[in-house]
């Protein structure tokens, strides 16, 4: 198995990489944000628990963002790997999901960051407001976002460092050199 975390501010085109990566090296996708997003439109018990905090840009609790991801690595026995996207968001999710892969005889290999800093991520904001002539109130969560990332999710990458499987990509270019990139990196490992 090769397992992958993908780590980026929103707008830093994870989304974007991750469906690359997913295709090339036939990984699964657990995007922690997507699932909160299916359960609300689905309004099942933990949909309705975090729709006010997904509404608001504020980080779920670990215990629940945890339970629902290990659940979900579970529900997928057979695959050759995955990659992890929009979670681990705090250490304790970092070290919960170590004991968990540990349990499975299994470990993350590579964390990957796309490297993309706030005042660029801020200025894209903007010109994307710029071009739909509005100052809308999704930007503005947009930006809560960006702040709960660089002010809490950056605080996991040390933890990574220290095990030595981080590895920094410019996040700034043309998609398919970034891609080029992340595949240089992972194919080191597959
Ligand atoms: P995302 O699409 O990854 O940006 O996630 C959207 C929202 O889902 C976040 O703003 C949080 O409210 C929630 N969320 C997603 N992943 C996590 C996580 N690992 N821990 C806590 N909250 C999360």
């Amino acid at each position: 198995m090769f397992n992958l975390v993908i780590f980026g501010p929103p707008g830093a085109g994870k989304g974007t990489q991750s469906a690359k990566i997913i295709e090339k090296y036939n990984l699964a996708h657990i995007s922690t944000g997507d699932m909160f997003r299916m359960h609300i439109t689905q309004e099942t018990e933990l949909g309705k628990k975090v729709k006010e905090l997904l509404a608001e840009g504020i980080l779920v609790p670990d215990s629940i963002t945890i339970n629902m991801l290990e659940e979900e690595v579970n529900a997928n026995p057979d695959v050759s790997g995955f990659i992890f996207d929009g979670f681990p968001r705090t250490v304790a999710q970092a070290e919960a999901l170590d004991e968990f892969l540990k349990t499975k005889n299994e470990k993350i290999d590579l964390v990957l960051q796309l490297d993309v800093n706030e005042d660029e991520i801020k200025k894209r904001i903007a010109e994307r407001q710029k071009v739909s002539g509005r100052a809308d109130d999704d930007a503005s969560k947009l930006i809560k976002r960006i702040d709960e990332y660089f002010q809490k999710t950056v605080h996991v990458l040390p933890y990574y460092q220290e095990q030595g499987k981080l590895v920094k990509i410019e996040g700034i270019g043309e998609i398919e050199t970034i891609f080029s990139n992340i595949t240089a990196e992972i194919d080191q490992y597959i």
